[in-house]
């Protein structure tokens, strides 16, 4: 090489490497998309949220002013899924045969994330929001004492806050809202399951509005609930009793032998009933009775012992009185199967959005609520819980525990309320639709958000979910409570409340 050609080469070089330098950090990203910080898309994301803040909140009271119990809930069903539908997602209405349970979907392939949403109020807790006063807008109705309103709201603006990303970043995945009824009498999911709704979830994202900021471990209660209908013969009471073989007798008896059962039993059991038929007049003697039962327990094999036993007692009323009976099985739930990865990612993004931020106003009403039913002025939760909480729990039933067995799943719970006032109570009713609930309502949504983007992002995390998963559940066959052509009770009738 001439000393000509090498010095013409020189030259040149810094062309070379201006146009590698243009080329690789320029020009590539703007042609195929800069790979942008995870923590960058979950703040666009929390900016989505708060953009739709109105709306969820407009949606938010709209279902509480619906009111709608278990199985009843058209209007707020098909509100959820109008908001959804608006915003690109594809709605599949009567999923389990419900036709107020429906799927929105965005997207396609995997990974498949769900996020599930509530949206059912409980019988005769209706309360004007936003006072600390027991004062009912119409006495014996409906109300939303479990904050479902805010928990069908905050979920579908995570969804939607979640697919603005995945468009704005082309993120590959799909995310589906579970809009599930029917949770207060825990058998809305039992049919979806059923249906086959959740099968193909990589993971799912619950969560539920508390007086706690907080992703506990926390299992739940797993749960027969049935009925027992006794049938006799009527007569006159004091005429002619002898020709009587009383229902009312057959139940009441059923309940003698399971109070004494009671002594019998772990103490992880718990054993609950009313009487929704017992007669018609004390000169009839009833020729027909009904018993609804819960017997509640830590797991299904020691629900299903306790509930031989349980049908057992019900046979043997039948025979001391005489009467004949059948047992009807509404629904049955398994205890939470509550997910490590899923929990840890969920309470790291708690930790990233942080508490509600709430207003000296609205601490001074938390107090009042508290002064009012005798708790403790403590306010409203400003502060983080530990996340190592016990994963033991002897309380309530879900049905969002049965999707924990066959999908990794956890669960968030947002302060919505003050602290230590009674659930499914009238205090709950009224912070719901108040400032009070929107903030938690608006929190929840930014860190299911969150959670979502980070397993969209990182199939890492969703192999350690699987893999804890699959450890879990090795040798586990789910069997569905309800028996296999049994069809969904589709409203009108009201069996209050399970939870
Ligand atoms: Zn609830």
């Amino acid at each position: 090489m001439t000393l000509q050609k090498k010095l013409r080469l020189f030259k040149i070089f810094p062309v070379f490497l201006m146009v590698f330098v243009w080329a690789s950090f320029i020009a590539k990203p703007l042609v195929w998309g800069a790979k942008p910080k995870v923590q960058n898309i979950k703040k666009e994301a929390f900016g989505q949220v708060d953009r739709l803040s109105d709306q969820l909140t407009r949606t938010a009271s709209q279902i509480w002013e619906f009111n709608e119990i278990a199985l009843e809930e058209y209007k707020s069903s098909q509100l959820l899924a109008q908001l959804l539908k608006d915003q690109g997602f594809k709605i599949e209405f009567g999923t389990g045969g419900l036709p107020v349970a429906f799927v929105a979907t965005y997207g396609q392939g995997q990974p498949v994330i769900g996020i599930l949403g509530e949206f059912d109020a409980l019988p005769g807790l209706s309360q004007k929001a936003g006072i600390a006063t027991k004062d009912a807008v119409t006495p014996g109705a409906p109300g939303h004492g479990c904050g479902h309103n805010l928990f069908g709201a905050a979920s579908a603006g995570a969804a939607i806050a979640v697919k603005a990303m995945m468009q704005q970043y082309r993120l590959k995945g799909t995310i589906k809202f579970f809009g599930c009824p029917a949770e207060e009498t825990v058998e809305g999911k039992i049919y979806m399951i059923r249906d086959g709704a959740f099968a193909g979830l990589d993971v799912c994202l619950d969560w539920h509005p508390s007086d706690k900021n907080e992703v506990s471990l926390k299992t739940s209660n797993a749960l027969n609930n049935f009925e027992v209908i006794y049938h006799g013969k009527t007569s006159h009471a004091a005429g002619d009793p002898w020709n009587g073989r009383s229902a009312l007798d057959a139940v009441e008896l059923m309940n003698h032998g399971v109070n004494y059962l009671r002594e019998h039993v772990r103490p992880t059991v718990r054993m609950h009933y009313v009487i929704p038929g017992g007669g018609m007049a004390p000169n009839i003697v009833p020729d027909y009775a009904k018993v609804w039962y819960y017997v509640r327990g830590k797991d299904r094999v020691e629900v299903e012992e306790v509930y031989a036993r349980v049908l057992k007692i019900a046979e043997g009323a039948a025979l001391m009185t005489e009467t004949t009976h059948q047992v009807h099985v509404i629904t049955g739930v398994y205890n939470y199967l509550k997910n490590k990865v899923v929990a840890a990612v969920l309470y790291q993004n708690l930790q990233l959005v942080g508490p509600p931020a709430f207003t000296p106003e609205e601490q001074a009403l938390a107090r009042q609520l508290q002064h009012n039913l005798g708790n403790k002025e403590e306010g409203l939760s400003t502060k983080i819980e530990p996340f190592a909480a016990p994963e033991e729990y002897i309380g309530g039933s879900t049905d969002a525990a049965d999707i924990s067995w066959l999908v990794p799943t956890a669960s968030l719970n947002v302060a919505c309320c003050p602290l230590e006032i009674p659930w499914h109570g009238w205090g709950v009713v009224s912070c719901s639709n108040s400032s009070v609930g929107f903030k938690g309502m608006i929190n929840a949504a930014k860190i299911l958000s969150g959670a979502a983007i980070d397993f969209l992002l990182d199939p890492k995390k969703i192999r350690e979910a699987q893999k804890e998963f699959k450890e879990k559940t090795r040798d586990f066959v789910y069997k569905c409570a309800i028996p296999g052509d049994q069809k969904p009770r589709t409203g009108g009738k009201k069996f209050g409340v399970v939870e």
